[in-house]
C-alpha cells in the first residue's frame, strides 16, 4: 500500500482539484485529505480520523453511505452490461425503469425525462430545450434567461452564468449576455429595505416585473430558480414567494425551470421542492438525490406542453441534435433505481422531515440567543446558521475575517463536517436523511462549542 506522504505528493504534483485554492494547495498550505470509507452518516480518512458528515458529501448522499443495496445493483449492472448508448431509441431495463420511477414522482403535468450526468449538464440541456422550443414556435428572439443573484446552477459556460455568485463569474468572462439576474428571496439580508416579509415578497415580484419591462417579455424565454436557495446560503423562500413569482412569469409567457438538484427526491421533506412550494415548472433539473451520488446521473424533466412542441420540432427538422455519450448510463440508472427504491422502503423522506425539524429546533435552542448568530433557518434536512457582527441592524462581518470558514474549521476539529457557504458567513448543514436524533444532538452540541471557540 502506498504511504500517505507519497500519495499527498502525487496529489500536489498531478491533481487539479475543483473549487480549491490552487496556489495554496501547491505550496502545501492546505493538506490533501484522502477519504477511504464511509458508513451511514460517517466518513473515514486514511489517517483513521472519523467525521460525522453533516453535509452528505455535497448534499448528495441522501440515503447515507455504504448502502449495499445500491452498490450490489451497480455491480450486477456492470457485470451484465456496463454500457450501451441511448441514441436512436436504445435503452436498458434500468434506464427505462428509472424514467418511469422519476415521472411517477414528478408533478402530474410532467411528461418525459432526459438523462445526463451532472446538475450542470442537465441545466445546459434545459436551456437548449427552451431555445429549441421558442425557435419551433417561431419566436427566435425569445431567448434570455432570468436567474437570481446567489442562485447556483452549475459551473459550465451557460450554467456558470446562471449561477449568481461572483466567484463563478470573476475572470471567466461570465455571465454570458443571454443571462440576466434578479433579486434573491433572501429576506434576512435585506434589512436595508425596512419591509415586512410580505412586502419583501412583493418587492421581489416588482423587481422581476421591472427587469422584464426593461428587456421586453418577447426577449425572455425562462426563469430558473432553486425551490430553496442552496449554495447561495441555504435560504428557504419567504411565504408566498413562489406564488408571486409564478404569477409574473405566467403573465409574460416566461417558462419556469425548477432546479431541483438539491431539493429533488426529499431534501425539503416533500418528494420535490416544487410540490413543497406549489411551483408549476415546465422544466425540472434533478441530479444529486437521483442516485444519492453512488454513480453520476442527472435528469431534465420536461412538461407536457413543451414536449408537444419538441415532437413537432423533430417532425420539421429530424432527430433532436442533442445527446451525450453517457446519457442514461446503465450503471447510473441501476444506482438510481436502487436508490429510489431504498428511499421508499426505509421511509427516509419521513425520517428526514422529522429529524430535520428536530435538528432545526435544537439548533435554535442552543444558539438562537447568541449575540453573533443572526439567523437560524432551514427546511426539511437543511439547516443554516448565519453569523453577524451585530444583531441589531444586522451588521455583517467583513469577508476578510473569514468567520464562517473559521467556525467550520473549529467544528471539523471537533469531528463534524458542515459547510462554509461561499458567500457570507453561513455554516450550512444538509446531512443524509438517515440522520438519527443522537447524531442531530451531536451536530448541535459541537456547533455550539465551535461557535463559542471562535466567537465567544
Ligand atoms: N444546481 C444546483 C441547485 C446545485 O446545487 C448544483 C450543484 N451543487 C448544480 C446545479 C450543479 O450540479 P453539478 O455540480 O452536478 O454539475
Amino acid at each position: 500500500m502506498l504511504r500517505n506522504d507519497q500519495l499527498a505528493e502525487w496529489d500536489r504534483d498531478n491533481f487539479f482539484h475543483p473549487s480549491t485554492h490552487l496556489a495554496q494547495f501547491a505550496r502545501g498550505e492546505m493538506q490533501s485529505r484522502i477519504i477511504t470509507g464511509a458508513k451511514g452518516c460517517h466518513i473515514e480518512d486514511r489517517e483513521g480520523n472519523k467525521h460525522l458528515d453533516a453535509f452528505a458529501g455535497l448534499y448528495c448522499v441522501n440515503v447515507g453511505y455504504g448502502r449495499t443495496e445500491i452498490s450490489e445493483a451497480i455491480a450486477r449492472q456492470a457485470h451484465e452490461l456496463a454500457y450501451y448508448h441511448a441514441y436512436v431509441g436504445h435503452g436498458t431495463e434500468a434506464s427505462i425503469t428509472l424514467a418511469k420511477m422519476v415521472l411517477d414522482r414528478a408533478p402530474s403535468h410532467m411528461s418525459k425525462v432526459y438523462f445526463g450526468l451532472s446538475g450542470s449538464d442537465a441545466n445546459e440541456t434545459n436551456i437548449k430545450l427552451l431555445w429549441y422550443y421558442n425557435n419551433i414556435l417561431g419566436r427566435p428572439q425569445k431567448k434570455k434567461i432570468i436567474s437570481r443573484w446567489r442562485g447556483y446552477h452549475g459551473s459550465g459556460l451557460m450554467t456558470g452564468s446562471l449561477t449568481g455568485l461572483e466567484l463563478f463569474h470573476k475572470k471567466f468572462d461570465l455571465p454570458l449576455e443571454q443571462v440576466i439576474h434578479t433579486e434573491a428571496p433572501y429576506y434576512f439580508r435585506r434589512a436595508d429595505l425596512d419591509m415586512n416579509e410580505a412586502q419583501f415578497v412583493q418587492h421581489c415580484a416588482d423587481k422581476l416585473e421591472e427587469l422584464i419591462a426593461e428587456h421586453g417579455a418577447d426577449t425572455i424565454a425562462g426563469f430558473i430558480g432553486e425551490p430553496v436557495l442552496g449554495t447561495g446560503g441555504l435560504v428557504p423562500p419567504p411565504a408566498g414567494y413562489w406564488e408571486a413569482i409564478q404569477k409574473v412569469l405566467d403573465k409574460h409567457d416566461i417558462l419556469l425551470i425548477a432546479d431541483e438538484v438539491v431539493t429533488g427526491f426529499g431534501r425539503t421533506g416533500s418528494m420535490m421542492g416544487s410540490d413543497h412550494y406549489g411551483m408549476k415548472p415546465d422544466l425540472m433539473t434533478i441530479a444529486k438525490g437521483l442516485t444519492s451520488a453512488y454513480a453520476p446521473l442527472s435528469g431534465s424533466i420536461v412538461s407536457d406542453r413543451m414536449w408537444k412542441v419538441l415532437e413537432q420540432g423533430t417532425d420539421e427538422n429530424g432527430p433532436i441534435g442533442h445527446g451525450w455519450t453517457y446519457s442514461a448510463h446503465p450503471i447510473g440508472a441501476a444506482a438510481g433505481v436502487a436508490n429510489l427504491t431504498l428511499l421508499d422502503e426505509l421511509n427516509l423522506i419521513e425520517n428526514n422531515r422529522e429529524t430535520g425539524a428536530y435538528l432545526n429546533a435544537a439548533m435554535k435552542d442552543a444558539l438562537g440567543d447568541h449575540p453573533h448568530v443572526g439567523d437560524i433557518r432551514g427546511e426539511g434536512m437543511m439547516c443554516a446558521v448565519e453569523f453577524v457582527k451585530e444583531r441589531d441592524g444586522r451588521v455583517f462581518y467583513d469577508a476578510s475575517q473569514k468567520i464562517g470558514p473559521q467556525v467550520t474549521a473549529a467544528l471539523m476539529a471537533r469531528g463534524v463536517i458542515g459547510r462554509a457557504m461561499p458567500q457570507g458567513d453561513i455554516l450550512g448543514f444538509a446531512p443524509p436523511f438517515c440522520l438519527t436524533r443522537a447524531e442531530a444532538d451531536e451536530i448541535v452540541s459541537k456547533t455550539a462549542e465551535a461557535v463559542k471557540a471562535v466567537l465567544g
